[in-house]
This record gives C-alpha cells, structure tokens and sequence, in this order.
C-alpha cells in the first residue's frame, strides 16, 4: 500500500510528550532522586487534585482502568449470582472484570447515534439479580446521565461509571465520573488524560467506598500485614503520578482542541454523501477521545483503504461486539440478538483525532473523505 511521506496517524503521543518534556523530566528526577517510589506525597497530591479537577471528595488511584473497575465491583460486594447490565459495544475490560468477580455480565444493546447504552432496552433487561449498571461513556461522549441515574434509583441499582475514555467530559456541566456512585478511569497512554505506562484511578463521594477500595488495593489490608480480605496489589507508581500532575493542568486545553477539530470535521463531514458523523446529545459535552463516523452500504473497509492510500490513518473501534465473542459463547447470544452494536461494528471508522492535529492535516482527512466518497 503506498503512504504518502506525511501521512497522518490515527493517534500521536509524542508531540504532545515533546510539548511538556522539560516540565516532566524534572518532575520525574524529582521522584526518582527522593526515593519514594510507591505512595507518598506525589500520589497524594495527585489524588487530591484528580478529585478536585472531576467534583468528588474521594479518589483512589489505581494500576489501570481495568483494575479501577473491578476494584469498583468488589468494594460494591458485587458478586455470585449478581448480574451486571453493560453495554456489548466498549473494549473487554468493561465486561471482563463482571466475569472477574463472579457475577454475570448482561449485554443490551446501543444507541444509534450516540454508539451509547440504549436506556429503553436496559430499563427492559432488569432482573431481581441485577445488581448495578456499568454505563461507558464511549469515544469521551456522555451517557444521558439524568435518564440513567433515575432508572438507577427506581430499581436500587449501583451505577459505576466507566469514564476511560472520557476524562473531563461533562453531562449537565457535571464532570463524568462524578454522577453515579462511582467513577472509573484509564491513564492509559493514549486516553485523554494519559500516563507514560499503566495507571488508573476511581472517584467517588462515598467514604466509606473510598476507605474500602484503599484496603482492597493494598492486598485487603487496613492495618500492615493484618489482611482481613482477599485483595490484590494495584498502584500507581509515583513516576506516574508526577507525569499525570503536570499533565493535567493541561487537559482541558487538550479536550477544547479536541473539541475544536470535532466541530470542524462536523462542519465539513455533514455534506459528504454515504457517512454519518457522530452527533452530541443535549447536555453532554464529550471531550473526543475518538471521532468515529459510521460508513453506510458497507463499504467501510474499502474506506478505510482508500483513506490509508491517501495517507490518512484510521481505526475501527470495534470490529466485534463483546455479545459475540468467542469467550462469552457459554452466554449464548445469537448474532442478530443485539442489531445495533453488530451494525455498528461493520460500519465504524475513527478518524486521526489528537490535539496536535494541524488544520492542515484535518483538511487532509476531510478532503481525503471527500475525494473517496464524492
Ligand atoms: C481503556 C479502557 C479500559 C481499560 O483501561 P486500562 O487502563 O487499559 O486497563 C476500560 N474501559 C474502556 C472503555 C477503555 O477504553
């Protein structure tokens, strides 16, 4: 396949690192030069500030989102015989920490537009079982967090969050992650906000919860080798947590760039024939982890093709939806079961989204699109 010299990657974490490298080399040496490697005053100062920056009293920080999420589930005593409602269209760690705990995963299906959970069809799927809900707020746009918070509170269910791919995303100007019962976040590299390695962080304004998750990421113990409960060991280095200090500061800068290259991608994708790009609800405000457009009369794939020949990278987030996965076969959902997340993973195609991205290269995609499709 022939690249042109200055094609564009779907993603680019190096300019961004290259913007900050002066202000994170010092901080980094700070911590290695301090010895403190595990915990202390850096991983405070950063729990501190995440939950101050996402409007919670509490936050926990933890070795990925993966992590963050199961740690939700058991401090919740989420467990055998509990069903957990999710949405199939999401990465597996969502539903992967449900099988995690012993409970039962219950997929229903999405939105046609917004690629979120479909709140009829979930208000529909609970049981006497189900315990709580895991809402993922995708490519960084909101769920309608009001609609969903009062499902939640009619039937008793715990609502955990997953806000990996949207930190800083707002729903009725209340940040995601500070809405349900729990938050759950990824510093994964390549997330809004995104470390130099793993990292995680949970948020809640239960201290109760709060003081429960501490115990349970430090191998169940509340009181130095006294374990009280199975745990598991999940930190976050202080390496990262320096990184991640500094990084978000800047944040929201990063996401109103986000936003601004959303806005001009709509402006021009609205009159191109045979897509559709993604649209916001009212209320929410994403912050575009992802721009994912759908592309009708199945021709996506060739699409995508013809977009890498022109130079312009692109990803498919995600080519199967978890209902039919080969380790959930045992669940028995049946192709065609849940329509709109199987339509959707033929037809999604994420665009080059990063802050860096230039004008220049957003008019390279967009007339790159043009081009093909015209
Ligand atoms: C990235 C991601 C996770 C997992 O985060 P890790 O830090 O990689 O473990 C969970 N849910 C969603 C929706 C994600 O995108």
């Amino acid at each position: 396949m022939v690249q042109s010299q200055n094609s564009i990657p779907a993603f680019d974490i190096k300019q961004q690192y290259a913007s900050i490298e002066a202000e994170v080399s010092t901080a980094v040496l700070e911590v290695l030069t301090s010895g403190r490697y595990i915990g202390g005053p850096v991983v405070e100062s950063f729990e501190q500030q995440f939950a101050a920056y996402n409007g919670v009293n509490e936050c926990v920080v933890c070795n990925s989102g993966t992590d963050a999420l199961y740690l939700a589930l058991r401090a919740f005593n989420i467990g055998a015989d509990d069903e957990v409602i999710t949405t199939p269209f999401t990465f597996i760690a969502t539903s992967e920490v449900i099988n995690a705990v012993g409970a039962k995963p219950v997929f229903v299906d999405i939105d046609a537009t917004t690629f979120n959970l479909d709140l009829e069809q979930l208000a529909a799927a609970i049981t006497p079982k189900t315990k709580a809900i895991i809402p993922v707020h995708l490519f960084g746009q909101p769920v309608d967090m009001t609609a969903l918070m009062s499902i939640a509170n009619t039937h008793n269910l715990i609502v955990i969050e997953d806000c990996a791919q949207s930190t800083g995303a707002t729903w009725n100007s209340q940040r995601v992650g500070s809405i349900g019962h729990i938050g759950c976040f990824s510093f994964y590299p390549t997330k809004n906000l995104g470390g130099c390695g793993d990292g995680g962080a949970i948020t809640t304004n239960d201290p109760e919860i709060a003081a429960k998750l501490r115990v349970l990421k430090e191998h169940g113990q509340k009181n130095r080798y006294i374990h009280e409960e199975i745990g598991v060991n999940s930190r976050l280095d202080a390496i990262q947590a320096a990184i991640l200090q500094i990084k978000l500061r800047y944040l929201d800068v990063w996401n109103q760039k986000r936003q601004a290259i959303a806005f001009r991608y709509q402006q021009f994708l609205n009159q191109v024939p045979g897509i559709i790009p993604p649209q916001e609800l009212n209320g929410g405000k994403g912050v575009w982890n992802q721009y994912t457009i759908r592309v009708l009369n199945n021709k996506r794939d060739w699409v995508r093709n013809q977009l890498q020949e022109r130079g312009v990278n692109t990803m498919i987030y995600y080519p199967r939806p978890l209902h039919l996965q080969p380790v959930y076969e045992s669940l028995n959902y049946q192709p065609g079961q849940l329509p709109v997340s199987e339509q959707a993973s033929q037809e999604v195609l994420s665009l080059p989204m990063f802050p860096e991205l230039s004008e220049e290269q957003q008019d390279q995609v967009i007339y790159s699109l043009k081009d093909c499709l015209a």
